[in-house]
């Protein structure tokens, strides 16, 4: 027999499948890990195929040296889903391999963490230690505890009597094996009654398919996706739970934990390279049924997957943006096809992607559209920035949002503080009458790019001097404008100076259990404010806020980018869903430039279908996705005329691929990336929007031009999340 073997080296001349031929003595299967000749030299690979015959001639065929484990560590399931991946993603094996089996295993840096306990053999002689005062110590001790530490006997006894008992036969090493477990608070389970329509949303819930948990926020997704986890682990399955991000797994782990206890394991990037290997091994060896964990989690080692769920599913965060990239809900659907299970994604703020897939039931909608505590959702008033600025206000605070604060203060509760800063990019706007400077074939906002000092378009790469006076008004006033946390907070203490005033952003929370620490922190202290960036946005579930103040909603809408809308209602839903969430009532003071968009009327009234309507309208007519796919192709290299070289050769090819569909494609063009070098790499980029109908179709053929791009880095995205 053969194996078809990949090289556990991520590069594109590796990007092969060698065939070795299987010694007689060597039991060796699918997914497992195996030494082979290669070169010179000796390199660990995965075993992704077996067959009768070999690719190429057998005579030049080299043997499999060894297996390292008698097991297969890529288990069929995630074998198939590699090159479904593959495929879908125009991606190496060797890319995902790193998806599906964590570095730990790979290279086994990291080992299993054992402890040395010294115990007294049973039938010990003690006479031999008649003059060894402290050897008798020793013993003495260990008769009292029965077991201690090695390394605390050394350091109490020193190493040389320790080691003379050794030698005597006297004590005796035992090795235990720890299990390396992320840290979390303590959270007691907090038993709830289930609502009727909890309850009808888990009875929906179930065999094959794609379900979307449209429920507002405090509505009590969390009650609903625990249960339909515990009725699976009671079927003998297993459960994958995927939540956004960091910021929000402290929280949601705790809950989980509380419920589900060790069945639970967590994989996120903030363990360690010890805990996430334990954690994987927990789960792989079958010992933790549950995974709870951020986007990688979705390549867990579970088998027999009787649910998966994908919490906050409009998170951009789903989607990998760096090598290999991904989308989790591609991934997700297999797996759940695989497993015959049900896949269920649950928001407040659906995608409009997604949203639009439950017309034609392609996806079940089931719905939650009232708060579990029975309050209504908080009140979202909007706050015209510009008329402050009328009026003599040019800060950062209108007066509403001071007035509020102080009142939350006063009854000693405790408020949010929403600031938006995404990405590098900010737009231009005229601070008098609200225009924003936009492209005018693309129709979205422009970038200021302040080191060559002009305004580009994201979209069309068209470049735009910058205004130095508003073309609708005349002011002067334009700029761009972004605060940033740590302004509010100095301000915010200067006014409120008593008062605990918190702070979370990137800078607060880079160190290991920051998000926690800080979280923990406000979650204790009444009155207090969190000031926070779109960390403190999702899932945070603390009873005392009564109030949230978004400082720039408008930082979210005017993002270079066909989707700013839907981001900028996702954000103010939930943001604002941090308010109110137990007994006492909230309030949003919701800050903005541009009062009369229309994305805070339907904000401001919790009207998801209303604002999808609309949206999925302006879509329609200017033809972007979801219906149309825009395409982006990322060619990146050291040497720019390495890339564009390659660019150019690639584009010839592109524009054959045009010419053949030239109704289906509806814009076409090269350009510098927005960002044009990172890590001191060129990047340039084809945009490509084509129509729905024939689209897989030439989805294909554009991927094939890049086949022949062999020198610069490929990265191909379908309705990229960032364009930069
Ligand atoms: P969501 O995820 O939809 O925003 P959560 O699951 O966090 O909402 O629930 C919000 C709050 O409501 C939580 O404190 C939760 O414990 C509580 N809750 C959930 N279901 C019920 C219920 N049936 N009765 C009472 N409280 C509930
Ligand atoms: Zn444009
Ligand atoms: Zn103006």
């Amino acid at each position: 027999m053969f194996a078809s073997v990949i090289i556990d080296q991520d590069t594109k001349a590796l990007d092969k499948v060698f065939d070795y031929k299987i010694p007689d003595e060597l039991n060796i299967k699918e997914g497992f890990r195996v030494l082979v000749p290669f070169g010179s030299r000796i390199l660990q690979g995965f075993v992704v195929e077996i067959k009768s015959q070999a690719g190429y001639d057998e005579a030049k065929i080299k043997k499999v040296i060894s297996s390292v484990d008698d097991f297969p560590i890529i288990k069929p399931e995630m074998l198939k889903l590699m090159k479904f991946m593959c495929d879908k993603f125009h991606l190496r094996l060797t890319s995902v391999l790193k998806l599906v089996v964590p570095s730990e295993m790979r290279e086994g840096k990291v080992k299993d963490l054992f402890v040395k306990w010294a115990v007294l053999k049973p039938n010990f002689e003690l006479q031999n230690l008649n003059k060894a005062k402290v050897q008798q110590k020793i013993v003495v001790k260990l008769q009292e505890l029965k077991k201690a530490k090695l390394n605390d006997l050394k350091e109490e006894f020193g190493i040389s009597a320790v080691k003379a008992l050794i030698e005597k036969g006297v004590i005796e090493i035992v090795l235990e094996k720890i299990n390396r477990q992320p840290y979390l608070t303590e959270r007691e389970d907090k038993k709830v009654v289930l609502n009727e329509m909890q309850r009808k949303a888990i009875e929906t819930v179930k065999g094959e398919g794609v379900f979307l948990l449209h429920g507002v926020t405090g509505s009590g997704k969390t009650e609903v996706y625990m249960n339909l986890i515990s009725k699976v682990l009671q079927e003998g399955k297993n459960a994958i739970m995927l939540v956004p991000e960091i910021s929000l797994t402290p929280q949601v782990m705790s809950t989980f934990r509380a419920r589900f206890g060790e069945n639970i394991a967590l994989l996120h990037s903030n363990l360690s390279a010890g805990e996430r290997f334990d954690e994987w091994k927990r789960l792989f060896s079958g010992q933790a049924k549950v995974v709870v964990g951020a986007r990688s989690a979705i390549f867990a080692p579970l088998e027999n997957v009787g649910i998966i769920i994908i919490d906050e599913q409009h998170e951009a965060t789903y989607i990998s943006e760096s090598n290999p990239r991904y989308d989790t809900f591609d991934v997700a659907k297999f797996r759940a096809n695989f497993n015959k299970c049900p896949l269920l994604v649950g928001s407040a703020t659906p995608s409009v992607d997604i949203y639009e897939k439950t017309k034609d039931q392609e996806v079940k909608l089931v719905e939650l559209p009232v708060r579990a505590n029975g309050k209504e959702l908080p009140k979202i008033q909007i706050i015209d920035m510009m008329n402050e600025i009328r009026v003599g206000n040019s800060g950062i605070f209108s007066t509403q949002l001071l007035t509020d604060l102080a009142s939350v203060i006063n009854d000693k509760k405790q408020a949010m503080i929403f600031i938006n800063r995404r990405g590098f990019s900010s737009f231009m706007m005229c601070r008098e009458c609200g225009y924003v400077a936009k492209c005018t074939d693309c129709d979205v906002s422009l970038v200021y790019h302040r080191e060559d000092n002009r305004l580009k378009c994201h979209y069309c790469g068209k470049q735009y001097k910058v205004l130095d006076k508003c073309p609708n008004c005349g002011s002067d006033k334009i700029k761009q404008g972004a605060v940033g946390t740590e302004r509010v907070v100095k301000e915010l203490q200067e006014i409120f100076k008593d008062v605990k005033i918190l702070r979370m952003d990137n800078d607060t929370t880079s160190r290991k259990n920051g998000h926690e620490k800080i979280l923990e922190e406000f979650r204790k202290t009444t009155p207090a404010i969190l000031v926070g960036t779109q960390m403190i946005a999702k899932g945070h579930d603390f009873e005392n806020v009564t109030l949230v103040g978004i400082i720039d909603a408008d930082q979210s809408l005017y993002r270079a980018d066909y989707r700013s809308t839907e981001r900028c209602f996702q954000l103010i839903t939930q943001v604002a869903g941090r308010a109110g969430r137990s007994t006492f009532e909230g309030k949003v003071d919701l800050q903005t430039y541009s009062p009369r968009h229309y994305v805070y009327k339907f904000a401001a009234n919790y009207d998801y279908k209303g604002f999808f309507k609309k949206e999925a309208n302006l879509r329609k007519t200017a033809s972007f996705p979801p219906y149309s796919k825009i395409i982006r192709i990322l060619f990146s290299h050291t040497d720019e005329n390495v890339v564009r070289d390659e660019l150019k050769s690639c584009y010839n090819k592109l524009l054959k691929v045009r010419e053949k569909f030239f109704d289906d494609i509806i814009y076409m063009d090269a350009m510098k990336s927005p960002i044009k070098r990172i890590k001191n790499s060129y990047r340039y980029q084809v945009i490509i929007r084509i129509k729905l109908e024939h689209c897989d179709e030439i989805e294909k053929e554009i991927f094939k031009c890049t086949e022949d791009v062999l020198k610069s880095s490929v990265f191909f995205e379908v309705n990229p999340e960032n364009m930069s």
